[in-house]
C-alpha cells in the first residue's frame, strides 16, 4: 500500500486530490491511499473574498466543507495544523498527531506579509482568508455606526477616523476591494446613514509601486487608475505605509491619515520556514521544485501552488489559482508515474488571462495583447467564476446573491 499525503485543502491540494481519484478509481487501483490535511475543515474560494468583505456575496457561499468535496473518501480528511515536516523520516507533525507518508504533496499556500511594518499585524485587517473578509465587512459597518453617533455630537475630527477607509496594496486584490468598497459607500451607506454627509466617507488606496496591478500592462494599470479615480477613490502611488496605529496610518512621505479601518492586501510570505528544512527552500521561503513539481533531493515530495517555485528557466509559474489548478493534473500524473518507476513529465503553465472587476459593471480583461475594459469584461469575470467555483450549491447561492444585489441593497447588518 502506498500512502499519498496532501498538505493543504486550497486550490492546489483539492485539485490534486480530485485528479488522483480520477486516475485511481476507474483503473481500480487498490494499493494507493490518498489523505488530505488542512487546518480548517472547509475550502475557500479566495477570488471572491472582496465580495464577502463588501457584502455582495454571503460569507458561507464562497466556502465548501472539505469532507463534502472529497466525498468519495471523506474519512481521508484530517483537520489539523501542520507544524513540521521531516523528509528523512517521511513524517508530518501536526497539532493532533503525526502522519507518515510514501508520497507527499505540499500545497500550503502563503501567508499575509506585513513587511515588519509597526502596528500593521495588530491593527490592519488582512483580506487573505474568510475571517479577514468578515472582519472587514463588520469594521466598515461598525465604523459607520460610530461615525453616525459622533456626527450627532458634532465631533467631526473623531468622525473622520471612522470614515476614512484605507486600503494598503494596489495589486489585483486591493484594486478590486477599493472598487467594491466605493460602490458600497455610494449606494447602501449613503441611503442608510443619511445623517452622515457622504462626501465625508473616503476610500484611500496606498500603493508602493508607481502603477496599480503591476503584473498587467501599463495601459491596463492606467485604466484601473482612471476607473478608481472616477469612482472617487483617492489613489496614492509610490508611497509605503510606515506605521499603523489604532486610529491612523503613517506614510513614507511623513503624512498621516486618521483611520481606524486599514485593510491590508500588500504582499505575501511563505510559512514554510517554520515547517521545512531551510535547504529545501529558496530565499523567499518557497519550495524549490523542478518542472515536474518534485523536490530534487526528495523526488517523493511534490509541491505546487503559491508555496512552490519552479527553478527551471522559462518556467513561469505565478501565484494564481489557475496556476495551482493547472499544475495539479501534472502532479497527479507524475505521482502515479513515480510509484510505477516511470519518467515524470514537465508541463509549462499556460496563462489564460486576467480579469479585474472594479466596482459594479466594470472590469478589465487582458490576455497578452488582447485587452478590453467595461461591462463585458465584468460579465466575463462572473461567467468564469461560475465555471471555476466548486459545487452547484455555491454557484446557485452566488448567482442568487448577485441577482438580489441588483434589485435591492446589500445586507448591512453587523454580525
Ligand atoms: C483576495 C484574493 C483574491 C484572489 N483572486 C484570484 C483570482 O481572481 N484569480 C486567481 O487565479 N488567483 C487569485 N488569488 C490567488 C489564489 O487564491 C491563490 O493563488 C491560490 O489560492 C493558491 O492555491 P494554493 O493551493 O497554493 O493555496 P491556498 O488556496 O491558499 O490553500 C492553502 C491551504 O493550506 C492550508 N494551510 C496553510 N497552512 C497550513 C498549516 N500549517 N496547516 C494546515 N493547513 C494549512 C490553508 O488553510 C489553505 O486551505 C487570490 C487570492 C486572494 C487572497
Amino acid at each position: 500500500m502506498k500512502k499519498i499525503l496532501i498538505l493543504g485543502g486550497g486550490f492546489g491540494g483539492v485539485a490534486t486530490y480530485k485528479h488522483l481519484h480520477k486516475i485511481i478509481h476507474p483503473a481500480n487501483i487498490h494499493n494507493i491511499q490518498v489523505e488530505l490535511i488542512n487546518k480548517t475543515n472547509y475550502f475557500t474560494f479566495s477570488p471572491m473574498l472582496h465580495e464577502v468583505a463588501t457584502g455582495s456575496v454571503g460569507r458561507e457561499h464562497i466556502v465548501q466543507p472539505l469532507r463534502e468535496m472529497l466525498k468519495c473518501c471523506g474519512k481521508d480528511f484530517h483537520q489539523a495544523l501542520i507544524i513540521k515536516i521531516d523528509p528523512k523520516k517521511k513524517l508530518v507533525y501536526t497539532n493532533t498527531g503525526n502522519y507518515s507518508y510514501d508520497i507527499l504533496v505540499i500545497a500550503l499556500g502563503v501567508e499575509q506579509s506585513y513587511f515588519n511594518t509597526p502596528g500593521a499585524e495588530k491593527y490592519a485587517l488582512a483580506l487573505k482568508w474568510l475571517p479577514g473578509a468578515i472582519a472587514i465587512r463588520n469594521r466598515i459597518i461598525n465604523s459607520f455606526e460610530q461615525a453616525s453617533e459622533k456626527h450627532d455630537t458634532k465631533d467631526s475630527d473623531a468622525m473622520n477616523k471612522f470614515l476614512n477607509f484605507v486600503i494598503v496594496g494596489g495589486g489585483p486584490t486591493g484594486t478590486e476591494l477599493a472598487g467594491q468598497l466605493s460602490d458600497l459607500l455610494q449606494n447602501e451607506m449613503v441611503k442608510f446613514y443619511g445623517d452622515i454627509p457622504i462626501n465625508h466617507a473616503k476610500v484611500v488606496l496606498i500603493h508602493a509601486g508607481r502603477r496599480l496591478i503591476e503584473q498587467l500592462s501599463t495601459q491596463a494599470s492606467a485604466s484601473a487608475l482612471k476607473r478608481l479615480q472616477k469612482m472617487g477613490v483617492e489613489v496614492i502611488l509610490g508611497e509605503t505605509v510606515t506605521e499603523v496605529t489604532k486610529d491612523s496610518v503613517k506614510c513614507s512621505s511623513g503624512s498621516s491619515i486618521p483611520s481606524n479601518s486599514v485593510f491590508w492586501t500588500a504582499g505575501t510570505e511563505s510559512g514554510l520556514k517554520k515547517i521545512l528544512p531551510t535547504k529545501l527552500l529558496n530565499e523567499r521561503g518557497m519550495i524549490s521544485v523542478s518542472g515536474t513539481f518534485q523536490v530534487p533531493e526528495y523526488p517523493e515530495i511534490f509541491a505546487l501552488g503559491d508555496n512552490a517555485y519552479v527553478t527551471e528557466d522559462d518556467f513561469k509559474y505565478p501565484p494564481l489559482a489557475q496556476a495551482a489548478v493547472q499544475a495539479s493534473s501534472t502532479v497527479a500524473k507524475n505521482i502515479i508515474a513515480h510509484i510505477h518507476h516511470q519518467t515524470p513529465r514537465k508541463k509549462r503553465y499556460r496563462h489564460k488571462g486576467d480579469i479585474i472587476p472594479i466596482g459594479n459593471s466594470y472590469g478589465i480583461f487582458e490576455q497578452k495583447t488582447i485587452r478590453f475594459t467595461g461591462f463585458f469584461a465584468w460579465v466575463l469575470r462572473r461567467i468564469v467564476f461560475m465555471q471555476t467555483m466548486y459545487g452547484w450549491r455555491n454557484k446557485i447561492h452566488v448567482l442568487f446573491d448577485w441577482t438580489v444585489e441588483t434589485f435591492s441593497p446589500r445586507d448591512t447588518s453587523e454580525f
